[in-house]
């Protein structure tokens, strides 16, 4: 389980406070309005932004001071970020080593989640050479290569059109439930919350509230 036990987190001035926890599992929306915090929440749990009060507990576990590496903490940004000059399979390594120095397993590990995400035969290309949603599932191989337990995704599809939104969010579904991960997903979009999502967490003005049923929040505004 996730416990933010009565945080408050600095983003560069812009404060963001939550007391809240997440089941084990769990697939959560955290939406609100632009501005309100949702990224900053994020930052808080991938340990980016410096938490000044309470703490964050992973199974019972303090981590509130652990660096980002030693978090149980993969996340996926909005644009993905593939390195240009590296292939497919290299910018999924850098999921494992910074320095691309794989072991054999570990090349093994970027083989599976290649597979896993659909792109078993295009590890040797350039991102350049694939088309946007075959970039969204290289940066999501990026993602579960790391075999973390929580899930953080900040808007990752914005850039697709809906319909391959659709299957990308249908996809990270599908493989967190495989992997029994947590997610927590942002969107602004509260269909993509109606479409994997059983609960929903609202921030707003720099308040996260507690997860409620996804039915409850939105189908009865
Ligand atoms: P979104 O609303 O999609 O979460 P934002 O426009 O709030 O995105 O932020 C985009 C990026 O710019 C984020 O990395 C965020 O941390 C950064 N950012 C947003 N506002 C500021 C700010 N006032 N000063 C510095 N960085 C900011
Ligand atoms: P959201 O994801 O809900 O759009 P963010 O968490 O990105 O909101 O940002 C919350 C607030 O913090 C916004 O007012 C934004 O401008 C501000 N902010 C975000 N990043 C930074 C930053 N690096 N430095 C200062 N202010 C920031």
């Amino acid at each position: 389980m996730l416990r933010l036990d009565n945080i408050r987190v600095d983003n560069g001035g812009f404060f963001l406070d939550a007391d809240l926890g997440v089941e084990p599992g769990a697939s959560v929306a955290v939406i609100g309005p632009s501005g309100a915090g949702k990224s900053t929440l994020l930052g808080a749990i991938a340990g980016f932004h410096p938490v000044v009060r309470g703490r964050i507990l992973w199974g019972g576990t303090d981590i509130t001071h652990d660096t980002p590496g030693q978090r149980p903490v993969a996340m996926l940004f909005q644009d993905g970020n593939l390195f240009p000059h590296l292939t497919v399979s290299q910018n999924v390594g850098l999921g494992i080593r910074p320095d691309l120095r794989l072991n054999v397993a570990e090349e093994d590990r970027v083989r599976d989640a290649l597979l896993r995400v659909g792109l078993r035969t295009l590890g040797e290309r350039k991102p350049a050479a694939l088309s946007g949603g075959q970039q969204s599932r290289a940066a999501l191989a990026r993602v579960l290569v790391q075999k973390r337990p929580l899930l953080l995704l900040d808007e990752p599809f914005a850039a697709l059109g809906p319909a391959l939104k659709a299957e990308m969010l249908d996809l990270v579904a599908a493989l967190a439930r495989e992997a029994k991960a947590t997610l927590l997903m942002v969107s602004h979009d509260p269909n993509d919350a109606r479409r994997i999502a059983e609960q929903v967490i609202l921030v707003a003005e720099g308040r996260a509230e507690e997860p409620a049923p996804t039915e409850e929040l939105l189908d009865n505004p």
